[in-house]
């Protein structure tokens, strides 16, 4: 099976590494792909989490980085990929995972959602909540690795 994992991933936490890790040992080939999207302006660009991402997932063979903009279905359709895979924290994840996945089904009937359990160490953790104690000069390194905490050390400073 080859799977789509989408998100915004700005930037990646331990949480979403712990869902590529679980998820790529259960499919052929894991596309992570990151969403595009031109009306919401993300704190890293793109280029940024793309960069952060290939370099956190790099042992993982099976694993690709991607971006997408349009339409999810379009995009999996496009790139072989049968599955998506979206990981969920807390019930607040639900009700917005249902909608998606209905929707996603309705458009392409032959397209699953598959739910992925966060662990229960990263069922509190967010790339917003990461971004807030960062921003406030909080040590952020339980949860994200290294490269990603220095580029939200970067990225924070020049802003100061
Ligand atoms: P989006 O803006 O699409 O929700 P995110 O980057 O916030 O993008 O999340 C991408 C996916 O990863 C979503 O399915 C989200 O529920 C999941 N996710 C994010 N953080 C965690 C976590 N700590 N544990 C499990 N899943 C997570």
């Amino acid at each position: 099976m080859k799977a789509v994992y989408p998100g915004s991933f700005d930037p990646v936490t331990y949480g979403h590494i712990d869902i590529i890790k679980r998820t790529s040992e259960k499919v052929e080939t894991l596309v992570v792909a990151v969403l595009n999207n031109p009306s919401k302006k993300g704190t890293f660009s793109l280029e940024e989490r793309i960069v952060l991402l290939k370099e956190v997932t790099k042992e993982f063979e099976n694993v690709e980085i991607d971006s997408f903009d349009g339409l999810l279905t379009d995009y999996a359709y496009k790139k072989g990929c049968t599955s998506i895979v979206r990981g969920l924290r807390a019930v607040s994840d639900f009700e917005y995972e249902m909608q998606m996945a209905l929707v996603n089904k309705k458009i392409n009937n032959n397209l699953e959602t598959f739910f992925m359990a966060s662990s229960t160490k990263y069922g509190y953790l967010s790339s917003s909540i990461v971004k807030e104690v960062s921003m406030f000069g909080g040590n952020v390194s339980c949860f994200v690795p290294e490269i990603v905490e220095e580029a939200l050390k970067n990225k924070f400073k020049r802003r100061i």
